[in-house]
């Protein structure tokens, strides 16, 4: 089986994220969202609802692909990859500002347990959107629709409300 995996904090999924998700599934047999655990960065939402989050707007995509699975991931990216048999690694780039940093993790996780890197292009739509800009912008009150999944938007209203 051809496997895939999408790595990120994905704290919260935006519609760049998922974009890159269900384009990706089109060309493996398995995609699976790996959402990283990392102790020592403090997160907006809890890794139960990002992981809601993704699952939800990945059944609401018009596309609603079947063959993605969401997960949890600590320590090294190589050593799930080995654990769940994914032979490669899915990155959406953005900008050349991205670009320095993922080729040297992509040359280090082919060194260290071969696993393939592929890079895609993010859709222009997209292009200026991360999480953290969302977080800022919606905590300000801006109006971030059409930028994340609905599923998300609700989450982040209710989270400046309480
Ligand atoms: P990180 O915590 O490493 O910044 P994120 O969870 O924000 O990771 O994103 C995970 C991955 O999703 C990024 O490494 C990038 O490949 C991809 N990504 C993030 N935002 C976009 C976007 N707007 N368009 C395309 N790909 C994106």
């Amino acid at each position: 089986m051809r496997r895939a995996v999408c790595p990120g904090s994905f704290d919260p999924i935006t519609n760049g994220h998922l974009d890159i998700i269900v384009r990706a599934s089109r060309l493996f047999d398995e995609v699976v969202v790996a959402v990283g655990i990392n102790k020592t960065k403090a997160t907006l939402f809890t890794i139960d609802e990002r992981m809601d989050f993704i699952r939800q707007a990945v059944r609401s995509h018009p596309d609603s692909p079947t063959n993605v699975v969401v997960d949890t991931s600590h320590g090294l990216l190589v050593d799930f990859c080995r654990v769940r048999g994914v032979q490669s690694i899915v990155k959406g780039l953005r900008a050349v500002s991205d670009f320095d940093y993922e080729l040297q993790m992509a040359q280090m996780n082919n060194s260290l347990a071969g696993v393939e890197t592929l890079f895609m292009s993010t859709n222009p739509q997209y292009a200026f959107l991360s999480s953290s800009l969302v977080k800022e912008v919606a905590r300000y009150g801006g109006d971030v629709s059409g930028l994340v999944p609905d599923i998300v938007l609700k989450g982040l209203r209710d989270r400046s409300a309480s």
